[in-house]
């Protein structure tokens, strides 16, 4: 039997929920009230994000969720039989409500039942001494007591920030707009359409996901005012990559341990890892791995020469969303054609942008203004390309130009008095030491942009240009396109013409050339360096490390296939 105060009318009738709904997390309930967007992007596609505010948030709910203490059953609370218990981080659900919640504390005192729920913040400042979302979060806790047959009279917030308590009165308003919440919440999820993000609101400011949502920049595309940099401008955690043969991975406490096989530890904090990378005999144990997997890094392994064999990511995607997008238009054979010409279009004007600004005075000027031409003619055809033949014979015509003029972008001469030669492009082996760390820096590439595309729910392998293979990760080679020139082969002629990599450092073996450990190391360190580097975004205006501008990009481009966005626009710098 439930009890209920007489003077409060019962909850209202329940909302119809399908058979196969799951039950709704009050927690997404308080979400949903704070902004609906966020509570879709949450509850329907599985996206999460730490920032500061929420590792305090978790500290402050550590005691609560250890869980202890006992709820004493609804018979023994009405008949008084334990007059005084408090139980910590309990999952109460409600069929009828079609609700559940894992409640921090509840107390119970003479027959009486009352959930509390711990904030990490102060007591903020309003009339009722608590915000709406937290209310109505304690208020739906406080109908699933109920539900399971507790007398209820009132709930509890506590604010650890300032050490508070504010009784919550679950006024007949409070828990018919509860509840209206938790319905509204559940039609939009069958619906199927993600809310749009707030219009300029402050709430965006504290809000986690800022950086997944990005509100301001799909606003943006609908003739807002120019985004806020809500999103972080860079990522504090870092790649690591672990390059010297017969090196081992562990894991100790918080930390990554890696052992070369003779040599000094070198121990890192797991948090200030983003991923790792491991080239040829590397190892790595179970639970650096299952540490790994669990904060959300993949782990991806390299032939010793950087072939990229295959990336481990963890089985965290929730939702199948983005990917549902992303192969519907694989099947849309003119989408997959207009997609296409945008990337090498992109690809072409990047390789024509680098020319433009690398073309070193020393190699001469002849013939700079006419390869520029014929570039920029080259990808303004793209978008008038028929079909995919003729606009392969597009980028292979650019990638020819683009190739047969690199050479004036390096350095003719290191302190050691040898050149680098270049002719061409050739790989499988390359050839000379331009071609090697061509093909290493590609590889780097496709790995960085598959665990991209995996945190962002997309599927790597399945590209709309480039072909299925077995092995090969054709969208994570699609979404390279456009960066090729800008990231792997302007790493090249940073490390060369830096003089940080020298002809010294590779190997040649009949006709092929590998990159030395040395060398490799070298170009992971200036690779690094380049994805740190701050560019200002084209369109938004702000400032952030190349690493994020790829993800964002990477967002923004699955809200196009998803039609949330109508354009795309890749990065093109000038
Ligand atoms: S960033 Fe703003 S619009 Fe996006 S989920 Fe957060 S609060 Fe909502």
């Amino acid at each position: 039997m439930s009890h209920h105060d007489p003077q409060l009318p019962l909850p209202l009738p329940a909302p119809p929920r399908a058979q196969d709904q799951p039950l709704l997390p009050v927690r997404m309930v308080n979400e949903w009230v704070y902004c609906p967007r966020l509570a879709w992007l949450m509850w329907v596609e599985g996206e999460w994000a730490d920032t500061d505010d929420t590792a305090r948030g978790q500290r402050v709910h550590a005691a609560t969720d250890e869980g202890g203490g006992r709820l004493p059953s609804p018979e023994n609370t009405a008949r008084g039989d334990d007059p005084m218990a408090r139980a910590r981080s309990i999952m109460l659900s409600s069929d009828r409500l079609g609700l559940i919640a894992r409640m921090d504390i509840i107390e119970a005192a003479d027959g009486i039942v009352t959930p509390v729920d711990v904030k990490k913040g102060k007591r903020p400042h309003v009339d009722k001494g608590a915000y709406a979302p937290e209310r109505v979060q304690v208020c739906l806790q406080a109908l699933i007591l109920q539900d399971n047959g507790y007398d209820v009279r009132e709930a509890a917030l506590w604010y650890a920030g300032s050490r508070e308590r504010v009784r919550v009165e679950l006024t007949p308003e409070l828990r018919a707009s509860a509840l209206q919440a938790a319905s509204d919440l559940r039609l939009a999820v069958s619906c199927g359409h993600r809310p749009p993000p707030l219009d300029n609101s402050p709430r965006c400011v504290r809000c986690a996901l800022a950086g997944i949502c990005l509100p301001d920049e799909i606003n943006w595309f609908g003739d807002h005012d120019p985004p806020r940099p809500l999103n972080p401008a860079d990522d504090p955690a870092m790649p690591l990559h672990v390059v010297t043969p017969g090196a081992r991975i562990g894991k100790k406490g918080g930390r990554l341990i890696i052992t070369p096989p003779d040599g000094e530890k070198v121990k890192t904090p797991l948090i200030n890892v983003s991923d790792v990378s491991l080239y040829g005999p590397v190892s790595i144990s179970t639970p650096a791995l299952t540490a790994l997997f669990r904060q959300g890094s993949s782990v991806a392994w390299f032939s010793t020469g950087g072939w990229f064999n295959g990336m481990a990511t963890a089985a965290a995607l929730r939702s199948a969303h983005v990917r549902e997008a992303q192969y519907r238009a694989f099947f849309d054979a003119g989408r997959c054609l207009r997609l296409s010409r945008a990337l090498v279009e992109a690809k072409i004007r990047n390789q024509r942008t680098l020319l433009r600004r690398n073309w070193r005075a020393e190699n001469g000027e002849d013939g700079k203004s006419d390869i520029l031409t014929r570039m920029k003619r080259l990808h303004e055809r793209c978008p008038h390309a028929p079909d995919e033949s003729a606009l392969l014979g597009l980028e292979g015509e650019a990638a020819a130009l683009y190739f047969r003029h690199f050479s004036k972008m390096l350095a003719q001469h290191d302190p050691e008095g040898m050149t680098f030669d270049f002719a061409t492009r050739n790989r499988r082996p390359p050839r000379d030491p331009v071609n090697a760390m061509l093909s290493f820096g590609y590889a780097i590439l496709t790995r960085t942009l598959a665990s991209i595309l995996s945190t962002t729910g997309f599927d790597p392998w399945r590209g709309f240009y480039h072909h299925q293979r077995p092995g090969r990760p054709s969208l994570a080679l699609d979404m390279m396109e456009p960066w090729r020139p800008l990231i792997a082969d302007s790493v090249l002629l940073t490390a060369v013409n830096n003089g940080e990599i020298t002809p010294a450092d590779f190997i040649h073996n009949g006709p092929a050339c590998a990159m030395k450990t040395k060398a490799r190391k070298s170009y992971l360190r200036v690779f690094e360096r380049r994805m740190e580097v701050k560019a200002t975004h084209p369109l938004f205006g702000y400032r952030l490390s190349m690493r994020r501008l790829m993800e964002v990009q990477i967002r923004l481009f699955a809200r196009h296939l998803d039609g949330e966005l109508r354009d795309y626009f890749h990065y093109t710098p000038r």
